[in-house]
């Protein structure tokens, strides 16, 4: 062990965050040592109060300090369009582009038999609760272009049917195997305008 153990629990802890190598969670733990008293403290009490303070939208699933979120509240909203997305980020990124005005659903993952990850492992029963609540005409499935995204779609798609729910797919310009929250404003929103029927 090279360094005292607070450090290195420090470290540690760099090293779960994503895109975080050894080296660059030795350099940010001894940044963290330099600060001052002040901020690391902020800095502390900004990830406690982060995890505590925010909680999943009852409703959508949507990340959300309020419950049901703003965007659930908002009657200004188109009630009648939902977009299903796979993560809070994607809500972020659509609500960036300025151009969707209905509501949202978040999966929270996709489906992937490779993983193990069924339709209920995911927020879908919740989505269907709330197709039968609310007066939906269209489903926007916005999952990611890749195999989970699209089989997850598809599934949504195939289950929905039925209810006489229209289920549009995005289409243009997003890169097959991306990620939605990765996709920058214009794409996205050409991407949107050119969805199709499922
Ligand atoms: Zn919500």
């Amino acid at each position: 062990m090279y360094y005292p153990e607070p450090i290195s629990k420090l470290i540690d802890s760099f090293t779960k965050l994503p895109g975080i190598g050894p080296k660059t969670a030795v350099r940010l733990a001894f940044f963290v040592l330099n600060m001052q008293d002040d901020d690391v403290l902020g800095f502390a009490n900004a990830l406690v109060n982060a995890k505590r303070e925010l909680t999943h939208c009852t409703t959508c699933g949507h990340i959300t300090d309020q419950d049901p979120c703003s965007i659930c509240q908002d009657e200004s909203r188109d009630q009648s369009i939902i977009c299903v997305v796979q993560d809070p980020k994607d809500v972020i990124a659509m609500e960036k582009m300025k151009e969707y005005h209905g509501k949202y659903h978040v999966l929270h993952g996709a489906i992937s038999p490779m993983d193990g990850i069924g339709p209920e492992d995911i927020n879908v029963p919740d989505l269907i609760n709330r197709l039968k609540d609310e007066d939906v005409n269209e489903l926007i499935l916005a999952t990611n272009p890749n195999i989970e995204g699209e089989a997850t779609a598809m599934y949504i798609s195939r289950l929905v049917k039925p209810s006489g729910i229209k289920t549009t797919r995005i289409a243009h310009g997003l890169p097959v195997g991306g990620d939605l929250e990765y996709a920058d404003e214009v794409t996205l929103s050409k991407a949107l305008e050119g969805r199709r029927d499922l």
